[in-house]
C-alpha cells in the first residue's frame, strides 16, 4: 500500500512552507512539492521591508530558505518534482514527473508569475533587455537608462527602485491615470529622472541582439513616437499558476482559485493560499497567513472527521 500523506503542499513559496511549517508542528505528516527552488515568486525578490520581525529587511531568496528551514524543522519533507495532474478523491492523488503521490488533504500554492506584454519577439529578448523582475536585474543598468510599463504598484516600485541605479527611467502607463497608490505617486512625482509616459502604449521592440528601443504609440491621437533604452522591465500585473485545478475546483474570471478567508476550495480536502488565490492583498504576510490558516483547517479535518460537515469545503 503506498504511503498516504496527511498533507501534501504543492509550491513551496511563503504560503506553502506555512501550511507545512503549522501541519507539521499539529503533527500531521507534511510533504512539500516544489518543482525548481524555494520562495516562489518571492526568490527572485531583492529586498523585503514589509514582512515583520525583519526591522532591516530581508532577501527574498534568504527568507524562503529560512521559512522551508522552519518547516523542515517540524518534520516536513520536500520532493523536487512536478505535479503534472490533481486527482481528488479519498485519497487525493498527486501525479508528478516522478511518480503519484497521495494525501487526505492537499494545500495549493502555486503562486502567481509575471504577465507578458505581448509583443513581438518578447520572449525572445528576455535576458538581453526584456526583464520582469526590477530587484533581479535592474543592477546590470547602473547609470543606463530603462523603460518600466504598468501603472500599479509593482510597477511604480520597479519604477523607484531603478531610480537609484539608472540614470533615467521612463514610467509607460496605456491610462491617464496610475493604479499605484498615492505614496508612491508622490515619490515618483519627487524623483528627478523619472518621467511617465501616461496614455501610451508599447508597440513593438527595435533590437539586434538586445533591445534599444521602444516604438509608442499614443491612446490619444494617435502619435507615434521612438525611445531609446537599455531596457525594458515588464511589470503589468501577475497570472495564477491555477492550470491544475482548472475543471477540479471553483475558479474566478481571472483563474484565481476561489477560497474564502478560511482558505478552502469548492473541494473537499483541497485548500489554496497564497497568490493564487481569491483575496484582496498579495503579499509574503498574507500567504503566510493563508498558510497557517490551511493547515488549521486541514488539521480539523482530518482530526474530526468533519467531511459531512462541509469543513473541507467552502459552501457554494
Ligand atoms: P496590478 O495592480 O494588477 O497592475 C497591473 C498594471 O499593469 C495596471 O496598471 C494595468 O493597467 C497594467 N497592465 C495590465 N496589462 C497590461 C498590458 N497588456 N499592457 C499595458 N499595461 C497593462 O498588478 P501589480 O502592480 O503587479 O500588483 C499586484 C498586486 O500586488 C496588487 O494588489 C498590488 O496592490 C500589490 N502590490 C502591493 C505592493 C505594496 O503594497 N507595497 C507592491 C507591489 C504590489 P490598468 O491600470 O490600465 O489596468
Amino acid at each position: 500500500m503506498e504511503k498516504i500523506y496527511d498533507m501534501i503542499v504543492v509550491g513551496g513559496g511563503p504560503g506553502g512552507y506555512t501550511a507545512a511549517l503549522y501541519g507539521a508542528r499539529a503533527g500531521l505528516d507534511v510533504l512539500v512539492i516544489e518543482r525548481m527552488s524555494v520562495g516562489g515568486q518571492m526568490a527572485l525578490t531583492g529586498d523585503i521591508d514589509n514582512y515583520p520581525g525583519f526591522d532591516e529587511g530581508i532577501d527574498g531568496f534568504t527568507l524562503g530558505m529560512r521559512i522551508q528551514a522552519g518547516a523542515e524543522r517540524f518534520g516536513a519533507k520536500t520532493e523536487y518534482a512536478s505535479v503534472t495532474e490533481l486527482i481528488p478523491g479519498m485519497p487525493i492523488t498527486v501525479r508528478t514527473d516522478a511518480g503519484d503521490y497521495f494525501c487526505r488533504t492537499l494545500v495549493f500554492a502555486t503562486g502567481a508569475y509575471p504577465r507578458k506584454l505581448g509583443i513581438p519577439e518578447e520572449e525572445s529578448l528576455v535576458g538581453q533587455g526584456i526583464h520582469y523582475c526590477a530587484h533581479c536585474d535592474g543592477r546590470f543598468y547602473k547609470g543606463k537608462t530603462v523603460a518600466v510599463v504598468g501603472g500599479g504598484n509593482s510597477a511604480a516600485e520597479d519604477a523607484l527602485y531603478l531610480s537609484h541605479l539608472a540614470s533615467k527611467v521612463y514610467l509607460i502607463h496605456r491610462r491617464e491615470e496610475l493604479r499605484a497608490d498615492k505614496i508612491y505617486k508622490t515619490a515618483l512625482e519627487g524623483a528627478k529622472n523619472v518621467e511617465i509616459l501616461y496614455n501610451t502604449t508599447v508597440a513593438s521592440l527595435v533590437y539586434d541582439e538586445r533591445v534599444r528601443s521602444l516604438c509608442l504609440d499614443s491612446t490619444v491621437g494617435g502619435g507615434k513616437s521612438e525611445i531609446e533604452i537599455d531596457a525594458l522591465f515588464v511589470s503589468v500585473g501577475r497570472v495564477p499558476e491555477s492550470a491544475l485545478l482548472d475543471g477540479i475546483a471553483e475558479l474566478d474570471p481571472s483563474g484565481y482559485v476561489v477560497a474564502d478567508e478560511t482558505t478552502r476550495t469548492s473541494v473537499e480536502g483541497i485548500f489554496a493560499v497564497g497568490d493564487v488565490r481569491t483575496k484582496a492583498l498579495r503579499q509574503v504576510i498574507t500567504a503566510a497567513a493563508d498558510g497557517a490558516t490551511a493547515a488549521y483547517y486541514a488539521e480539523k479535518y482530518i482530526s474530526t472527521g468533519e467531511e459531512a460537515a462541509g469543513v473541507g469545503h467552502i459552501d457554494k
